[in-house]
C-alpha cells in the first residue's frame, strides 16, 4: 500500500512535471505560429502603407521575431536621422546619468536661449512647465534642450551605443545598414543631437524597432528574425544579445512618457479604443531641402505587450502621418489574433 502511494506520488509528479514542460514550451512559442496567415497580417500591413513611400515593421518584443517587414529597403537597408524618436534615448541619458528627476520641470516659452543662441520647440506658443513625462508626450524641444544643458555628448552618444544603436541588429536578411553616432559634435551641433537631429547621426527604422522594444520588454535586446517561409518560422529560436544597463526604475519612468505620448501627446494617433497604447513620433527634417520625414515607434498592450511597431514615412510628419498607421496596424493585429 505505502509502495502504491509512492509509486502514485511518483506519477503525479511525473504528470505534472510533463504539464509543466509542455506549458513552458508552448509559451516560449510565438502566438501566430501559421505561417500563411502571419503572411496574412503582412498583406494587411501592405495594403495599410498603401502608395507611400515607406517602411513598415512589427515585432513580438519578446522574442524578437519579425512579425513583418514591409519595404526591406528603407526599413533595413537604408539609414537616416531619427528626430525626435530619438529623445527617447536623450530621456535615458538623463536619467542614468543622474542629471535630471521625472518631475522637475522647465519651462517652454515656443525657444529657449543657451549660451546667447536662441533654439526652437515645433510648438511656437510653447509647452509652458514640462516635467520628463510631459516631455517625452509633447515632444517638447524645449525641455530636452535645457534638461541637457548638462549632458555631454560623450554621455548621450554612450547611451545610444548601449541601446545598440550604431551597431548592426545582425537580422537575417542581407545589406543591413548598420548606422552611425556622431564621433564629434560641437556644442551647437549637441543641440541637435538631444533631438535626434545631429549632422551625423543615422539609424534604421529596424534598429529604433528593437530600442522600443527593449522598453517595452525589460531591456532585452534580441537578435530580429525575420521568417520567410513554415520552416523558418518552425526553426525560430529567440537569440538574446544583451540587456540594456539601465535600471528597472529608469526605464519604466521612460516607458510611461510613451504612454502618456499616446494618451494625450503627439501620439494620440495611435490611441486604440479598448487598449493602451505607448508610442513616440518623430518628424525628422533633411538638411539640405525642406522634406521632413514622419516616425512612429510603439507597442501595446501597455501593461504586457504584445507587438512593437515602427513606422517610417517618407514626406510626412510623425503625429499626423506615421502615427494613424501604427494605429491601423495594431487594431490589424489584434483582430488578428482575436480571430484564431
Ligand atoms: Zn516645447
Amino acid at each position: 500500500m505505502l509502495e502504491g502511494g509512492a509509486r502514485m506520488r511518483g506519477l503525479i509528479f511525473r504528470l505534472a512535471f510533463s504539464f509543466f514542460i509542455f506549458l513552458l514550451f508552448f509559451s516560449c512559442q510565438n502566438r501566430p505560429n501559421d505561417y500563411s496567415r502571419l503572411v496574412a497580417f503582412r498583406k494587411k500591413c501592405i495594403e495599410i502603407l498603401g502608395t507611400r513611400s515607406g517602411a513598415i515593421l512589427a515585432m513580438n518584443p519578446r522574442n524578437g521575431l519579425l512579425l513583418a517587414v514591409i519595404n526591406e529597403k528603407l526599413a533595413v537597408q537604408n539609414s537616416t536621422r531619427p528626430g525626435s524618436t530619438f529623445k527617447i534615448v536623450t530621456a535615458l541619458a538623463l536619467l542614468q546619468n543622474g542629471l535630471v528627476n521625472p518631475a522637475d520641470q522647465f519651462v517652454c516659452n515656443g525657444q529657449v536661449e543657451i549660451r546667447g543662441k536662441i533654439y526652437r520647440c515645433w510648438l511656437r506658443e510653447g509647452h509652458g512647465e514640462q516635467n520628463l513625462f510631459q516631455a517625452i508626450a509633447n515632444s517638447c524641444n524645449a525641455y530636452f534642450f535645457q534638461a541637457g544643458e548638462n549632458l555631454s555628448a560623450d554621455q548621450l552618444r554612450s547611451t545610444a551605443r548601449q541601446f545598440h544603436l550604431g551597431d548592426c541588429t545582425g537580422i537575417n536578411l542581407a545589406n543591413e545598414d548598420c548606422g552611425r553616432l556622431p564621433d564629434w559634435v560641437s556644442a551647437d551641433e549637441k543641440n541637435n543631437f538631444v533631438v535626434g537631429q545631429a549632422r551625423a547621426l543615422a539609424v534604421t527604422p529596424l534598429q529604433m524597432l528593437r530600442l522600443v522594444s527593449a522598453i517595452a520588454n525589460g531591456g532585452i535586446f534580441y537578435r530580429p528574425f525575420y521568417p520567410a517561409s513554415l520552416d523558418e518560422l518552425k526553426k525560430f529560436r529567440s537569440e538574446l544579445i544583451g540587456m540594456a544597463q539601465l535600471s528597472e526604475a529608469l526605464r519604466i519612468f521612460v516607458k510611461e512618457g510613451l504612454r502618456q505620448s499616446v494618451a494625450y501627446g503627439t501620439s494620440v494617433g495611435a490611441k486604440l479604443p479598448n487598449m493602451i497604447v505607448a508610442g513616440k513620433t518623430g518628424t525628422s527634417s533633411e538638411y539640405f531641402g525642406m522634406n521632413t520625414d514622419a516616425w512612429f515607434l510603439g507597442f501595446a498592450p501597455f501593461e504586457k505587450p504584445e507587438i512593437a511597431v515602427a513606422v517610417f514615412l517618407e514626406n510626412g510628419r510623425g503625429a499626423s502621418d506615421a502615427a494613424p498607421l501604427a494605429r491601423q496596424i495594431l487594431q490589424a493585429y489584434f483582430e488578428w489574433m482575436e480571430s484564431k
